[in-house]
């Protein structure tokens, strides 16, 4: 055979530049895909020997990464099916043309072997180099040797060579910018990234050892990779260790894996590997360690996201799989039907291994809740059929460490906490130490109180609301113990209607100025033994925050103060003490305002009675200012009537002294006010 000299046939003019530029981020990716088609020559040679149509032996075949610093150049070389010089032409020279394709066609059944999925491949080599040679020799007997070479043009040589063995020879002239990738231990990076588990052993170097204080090579090849990892083993072969080997190679730093599942299946699509779960300590490990994909044993990628649901990114692992496509847009994946299938595949087996978990050790299950419950809630946030499994194996726990299953859950509650419209009533509390007395309060009243403290446990809550039929949850402080269940509507007669508002207006102005947080004053009977006052901030409110904080454009709402209930025990004997207090002291200042307003409002009440039927412009002047100065006088009298009890709440240290320790209870009282508060305290004990 003569030297030809050719031109690549591809349709744009010249390739080379635009695979530089695009590739730019990734130019690393060279180095996988060389080294994947030497495995894949490899495995092709295997394939033959398999079916006697190649009959030397394959046993010993590797393939070797070498560097050669003076010349320059790194070697990927091969013992596989190599190429003739027609090959070369059809294989090489028209790229779009892939071999694989070929290949597959008449070896359809033993495909899942063959790599070739990457598309640009062998030309990804021009992102490093300046020069490419393929020195290469075909298995087929009286096969001629022939070297292929290209600088990055469109133009090439293609000439006979000598080459003693079977196989391929590819030689990168690393160019000047990516000098880089001749230093070893930028290549040993790579190798142990991309071909740590490729099936073909991959030799780099020799192994080396210290002698006379230096490190020297000897005989050994330096295999980088592990031939058969874990999840191309039959399962039944494994022990636990054998798992938890393999969770350490691939995470060194973190802490033994809760379990794991093996994942095989070959039809609808073929999909291998192997997933942990983890203990997660905190959030910057779930960035750190991900779920590494595999396209028959090359590393492709820790990013798979839009491959898996978004919960199970929370996983540690390896997935396998040659039918997820690489070499497209990312946001293509999400509607591949494979992807779909596979998301929905991996979705149903991490369920049931879950429930399988759960039905067959439930005590174990449970000690290990709070280390899945992240995951699993995310899952249930994320993923609607997620839900319709875990919702039999998901757990809430009460702040006793109970476990219930949801439906245990509604069972052992329904019978004390269905309030008067039929409505469960899940009480839980985020903080236990914050909501001590709360908690305590709800107890006495026989009401079981959930422990929801992690960090998905508020939009759990809702996502609950809207699964569950006829239920709220409320936190133990939403409301005064009594409320917080309404077992029957709340009577007051009206007489003691008068004396709570009278009640209300002293401890209004009694309260101190808290930063950022607003009360409303009211009262309710909550009985003789339960606390004078109390703190509640309603489940509506509280909420509304908590979301919007989270919502980008409504921080408003997060600047907006805290709103509470300052509520008032009007069976507690000191706010009978207040009330009786406010009557004697106050009375006789009260009773002709009092008796004015009386006056006052029936003014008010006939003059709008009047005006009610006619049109604004037949109402006279006189009539509309008489009207206006009823309503200003009534307004004197209540500020007269407010100053009164002001005066009152001013003097009297009771007031003052409930409404800061119901503050200090919620961690509200600060500063100027906490200041007054130890002062009157040390005043009133010494
Ligand atoms: P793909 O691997 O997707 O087929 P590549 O561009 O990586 O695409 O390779 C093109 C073709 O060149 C391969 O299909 C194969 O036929 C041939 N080839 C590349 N490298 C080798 C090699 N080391 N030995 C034998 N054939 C090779
Ligand atoms: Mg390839």
């Amino acid at each position: 055979m003569a030297t030809q000299k050719g031109h690549i046939g591809i349709t744009t003019e010249n390739i080379f530049p635009v695979i530089k530029k695009f590739l730019y981020s990734d130019h690393e990716i060279f180095l996988r895909e060389i080294v994947a088609n030497a495995v894949d020559a490899t495995q092709k040679l295997r394939t033959l020997a398999s079916k006697g149509e190649f009959k030397g032996d394959t046993t010993d075949v590797k393939v070797s990464v070498s560097i050669d610093k003076e010349a320059g150049t790194l070697t990927i070389s091969d013992q596989g099916i190599g190429m003739t010089a027609e090959e070369i032409d059809r294989y090489i020279n028209q790229i779009a043309f892939s071999g694989a394709t070929d290949f597959l066609e008449k070896y359809k059944d033993d495909a899942a072997t063959i790599i070739g999925h990457f598309g640009l491949g062998f030309y990804s080599s021009f992102m490093v180099s300046s020069r490419v040679d393929i020195v290469t020799k075909s298995y087929r007997e009286d096969a001629e040797a022939v070297k292929w070479s290209c600088d990055g043009t469109p133009e090439f040589t293609l000439e006979p060579v000598e080459k003693a063995e079977r196989g391929t020879d590819i030689v990168l002239h690393i160019d000047e910018e990516n000098k880089e990738f001749l230093e070893e231990g930028r290549i040993q990076t790579l190798l142990n990234k991309y071909c740590r588990f490729l099936p073909i052993p991959v030799a780099f170097g020799k192994k080396k050892e210290w002698k006379d204080g230096q490190q020297v090579d000897t005989a050994e090849d330096n295999v980088i990779n592990d031939t058969h990892p874990l999840w191309t083993k039959t399962p039944s072969t494994l022990t636990d260790e054998d798992y938890r080997n393999f969770y350490r190679d691939l995470y060194p730093m973190q802490d033994e894996p809760l379990f794991w599942i093996h994942l095989n299946v070959e039809y609808p699509f073929n999909l291998t590997g192997v997933l942990y779960f983890p203990k997660i300590k905190n959030n910057i490990e779930i960035h750190r360690n991900k779920i590494q994909l595999y396209c028959n044993q090359v590393f492709v990628t820790d990013s798979v996201e839009n491959i898996v649901p978004d919960f199970l990114t929370l996983l540690h692992g390896v997935i396998d799989s040659p039918d997820i496509p690489l070499n497209v847009s990312r946001s293509y994946l999400q509607s591949d039907r494979n992807v779909k299938k596979i998301s929905q595949y991996i979705t149903k087996k991490v369920a049931d291994r879950l429930s399988s978990l759960f039905k067959s050790d439930r005590a174990q299950f449970e000690e290990k809740w709070d280390d899945l419950k992240l995951f699993i809630h995310y899952g249930i946030l994320s993923e609607p059929d997620f839900y319709d499994k875990a919702k039999n194996f998901a757990l809430l726990k009460d702040i006793d460490g109970k476990a219930y299953t949801y439906e245990e859950y509604r069972e052992a509650i329904k019978e004390n906490q269905t309030d008067k419209d039929d409505q469960l009533v899940c009480l839980y509390t985020n903080d236990r130490e914050a909501q001590f007395s709360y908690i305590e309060a709800a107890k006495a009243k026989g009401y079981n109180v959930l422990l929801l403290d992690g960090q998905l446990d508020a939009p759990l809550v809702s996502q609950l609301e809207q699964k569950w039929e006829k239920t709220r949850f409320v936190r133990v402080d939403g409301d005064t113990p009594e409320r917080l269940i309404p077992k029957k509507d709340e009577s007051v007669n009206e007489a003691d209607k008068a004396a709570n508002e009278n009640l209300t207006s002293v401890f209004n102005a009694g309260l101190p100025q808290v930063e950022k947080a607003q009360f409303h004053v009211e009262t309710s009977a909550m009985g003789a033994a339960s606390a004078p006052v109390l703190i509640t901030q309603s489940e509506y409110m509280r909420r509304m925050k908590e979301t919007a904080r989270l919502q980008p454009g409504m921080s408003f709402y997060g600047e907006m103060p805290d709103m509470y209930s300052l509520v008032l025990n009007t069976d507690h004997p000191l706010v009978k003490q207040v009330g009786e207090g406010v009557v004697s002291a106050t009375g006789e200042k009260l009773a002709p305002i009092d008796a004015e307003l009386r006056g006052l409002q029936a003014r008010r009440t006939a003059l709008e009675a009047a005006q009610k039927d006619l049109k604004p412009e037949d109402v006279t002047p006189e009539e509309k200012a008489e009207l206006e100065q009823v309503n200003n006088d009534i307004a004197a009298q209540y500020n007269q009537r407010n100053e009164a009890l002001a005066g009152y709440a001013r003097e009297n240290q009771v007031v003052s002294q409930l409404i800061d320790l119901a503050l200090l209870q919620n961690g509200l009282l600060r500063g100027e006010a906490l200041n007054a508060f130890v002062k009157r305290s040390v005043d009133l004990i010494r």
